[in-house]
């Protein structure tokens, strides 16, 4: 007989990098009919650029507010972050170090940065905390948007924009195939989550979603009866990739995500996240 992992090899290109640590769970991917996929750099890119700069202050130039969140994301390794520094190098600017940098978990960032704390953050936040949105913001439906608040005032935001993998379509294809339901959770806006929903024609999406939600909408599903696969990228999916029928860490840098998960995959693509579970799907019927 092929060994398993030879046998997956040659459905899912990640050669490498792909670990079933739990056999049944995988097994199990014949049950599976719903899955939930995160958005940031699973059906897309993950590779942000910054689209829109814009100060709504008149005391701040808009190189002056890339300069604060660059400054800041410097030190976050969000896909968003990555968006910003680049664009803040592509302009020569320097970039000045800030102190007691933390992560808002589910929704942004902050630090301080020459004597004032700056934090960047979701519109989610900015409603909780009772900020007018400013004009214009949410102009385009595909665009993430990001705002910097310096002491408690809004400065502006900065709007980025990330790609759909071209894998996605297939992989969405693939699913819809075998009847299985396609759902997206992500903690970007709503416009966004609609757009990248009805461009790869999804079942369903959850925007704004802070991670300690998604053990509970996994638990809701299951409850309705359905049989449910997730995938997660960070450490904080854990509680989730845990309470999902087939959990799946994917990405590199998430020792607590794989630990928690059925399978781990070092690769993010959707593609390979399909070919997976079909094989699952067909390696119980081979034991039979
Ligand atoms: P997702 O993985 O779906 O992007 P996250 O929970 O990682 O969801 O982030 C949710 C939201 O929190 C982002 O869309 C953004 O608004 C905000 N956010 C997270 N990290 C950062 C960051 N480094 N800088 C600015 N905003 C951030
Ligand atoms: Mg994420």
């Amino acid at each position: 007989a092929v060994p398993l992992v030879v046998a997956i090899s040659t459905a899912v290109s990640a050669k490498k990098g792909l670990l079933i640590r739990n056999r049944t769970a995988f097994e199990n991917s014949r049950k599976i009919t719903k899955i939930i996929f995160d958005k940031t750099g699973t059906l897309t890119k993950g590779e942000f650029g910054v689209t829109r700069i814009k100060s709504i202050i008149d005391s701040v130039s808009d190189d002056e507010l890339l300069t604060i969140a660059a400054s800041v994301e410097g030190n976050s390794e969000h896909p968003i972050a990555g968006g910003i520094v680049k664009a803040s190098r592509e302009k020569e600017i320097k970039l000045d170090e800030p102190s007691n940098f933390e992560n808002i978990t589910g929704k942004g960032i902050q630090a301080d940065l020459n004597g004032k704390k700056i934090e960047i953050v979701s519109p989610g936040y900015l409603k909780e905390k009772d900020f007018d949105i400013p004009e214009n913001a949410f102009e385009n439906d595909s665009e993430t948007v990001v705002f910097v608040i310096s002491d408690g005032d809004l400065l502006g935001y900065l709007a980025l924009a990330d790609g759909i993998r071209e894998d996605s379509y297939d992989a969405v294809k693939t699913l819809k195939e075998r009847g299985i339901n396609i759902v997206m959770a992500t903690g970007d806006n709503e416009k966004v989550a609609k757009a990248v929903s009805k461009e790869l024609g999804l079942d369903n999406y959850y925007a704004e979603v802070l991670p300690e939600d998604k053990q509970k909408i996994i638990k809701d599903l299951q409850n309705e009866g359905e049989f449910v696969a997730m995938t997660g990228d960070g450490v904080n999916d854990a509680p989730a990739l845990a309470q999902a029928d087939v959990g799946i860490a994917v990405g590199s840098g998430t020792d607590v995500a794989a630990e928690t998960a059925d399978i781990v995959l070092v690769n993010s693509n959707p593609k390979d996240i399909a070919n997976l579970i079909l094989f699952g799907a067909a390696t119980y019927k081979k034991i039979m």
